[in-house]
């Protein structure tokens, strides 16, 4: 089995490199040809005011024209706004085939970075390996896990918009799931006999109400402006193939905001997957990974099908609410002291 990428660059190491060493990638970037460069970006970006393509741009837009607030869409149904100077938004898409990826970065100078353009996913054999694989013994040998370079270092404080549940899902109910999810992530829920870390740099999350707030997240899957609220809650993802998004906004390496989404249009729900499900997701499952990227963990590159961060989770399975030794490995490196 194998992992296929395009992509021009790697979205942990892009990050890991805008955020420590702006000053080399924009003396690297000055010793081509600026003037190209500028003429690149007004030709393909400056003009009009509809959605640009990821695909057709270059990966440095420069401040040649006011990019803040355009759409930019990737292939496979993420995208997002262009963030303010000094801010990024990345998004990650849970579809049943595996998972998307891309991000944006706008620099203190307006210019902007186009991170991980291309699509990730794990092919049939991987997705297949999950559905057996997912086993307590395998996930806690598996220590495999990923950094985006980003943090959430503060309480991540959290409403529910119970708006486009699905029906016969009360709203009690779907809060219920989604926060179990949640805190099965920030409290380490394992098998592997790893006690949670503590400490003032634990993963603290804790729900705040209902809200009418949708997520920050569109119905062809790009993160929009944020808002200063995290939100969770059902929605379209209909122009997309996404199971689930989550989308957060960060500056410098500290997120600022996370949405996620759950998809209404190419997923069925249940809080309690049994012997008669057929093709719906855990929303417990999915949330616990989707929290994973709330704080700043990315899929572990290579298949890993039995890790709650790996980049499949497949319907029916309650397998995922359990973290796996690489999971809880990536947690106590970037929260544990
Ligand atoms: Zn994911």
């Amino acid at each position: 089995m194998f992992r296929v990428r395009i992509g021009r660059v790697g979205l942990g190491l892009a990050l890991v490199f805008t955020a420590l060493t702006l000053p080399a990638a924009a003396t690297s970037k000055a010793s081509g040809s600026p003037e190209r460069e500028a003429r690149q970006t007004r030709s393909l970006a400056c003009h009009g005011s509809t959605m640009l393509r990821a695909v057709r741009l270059p990966s440095a837009l420069e401040p040649v024209c006011d990019l803040v607030g355009r759409k930019i869409m990737d292939e496979g149904g993420v995208g997002a706004h262009v963030p303010p100077p000094g801010w990024g938004v990345a998004v990650n898409a849970l579809t049943l085939t595996g998972e998307q990826v891309f991000a944006i970065e706008t620099r203190a100078d307006r210019s902007v970075l186009l991170l991980d353009v291309g699509l990730e996913r794990s092919d049939q054999e991987a997705a297949t390996a999950s559905q057996s694989a997912a086993t307590a013994g395998a996930a806690c040998r598996d220590g495999a896990w990923r950094n985006r370079g980003v943090s959430e270092r503060d309480n991540h404080r959290w409403r529910f918009n119970p708006a486009h549940r699905p029906s016969g899902l009360s709203v009690s109910a779907a809060r219920r799931a989604i926060a179990a999810g949640r805190g099965y992530f920030a409290d380490q829920h394992n098998d592997c006999g790893y006690a949670a870390v503590e400490g003032a740099n634990a993963p603290t999350i804790t729900y705040r109400g209902t809200t009418s707030r949708a997520p920050g997240i569109g119905a062809d899957g790009a993160c929009s402006r944020h808002d200063g609220v995290n939100v969770v809650g059902f929605g379209s993802l209909r122009r997309t193939s996404a199971i689930a998004s989550t989308c957060y906004w960060y500056v410098r390496r500290e997120i600022r905001e996370s949405d996620a989404k759950l998809g209404r249009t190419n997923a069925r729900w249940t809080t309690s997957p049994g012997r008669r499900c057929t093709r719906a997701m855990d929303i417990a499952s999915v949330m616990a990974h989707e929290t994973g990227h709330t704080f700043g963990l990315s899929h572990p590159r290579g298949s890993h099908p039995s890790l709650t961060m790996n980049g499949r989770i497949p319907a029916c399975s309650k397998a995922f609410r359990t973290l796996g030794r690489g999971d809880i490995r990536g947690i106590r490196a970037k929260y544990g002291g």
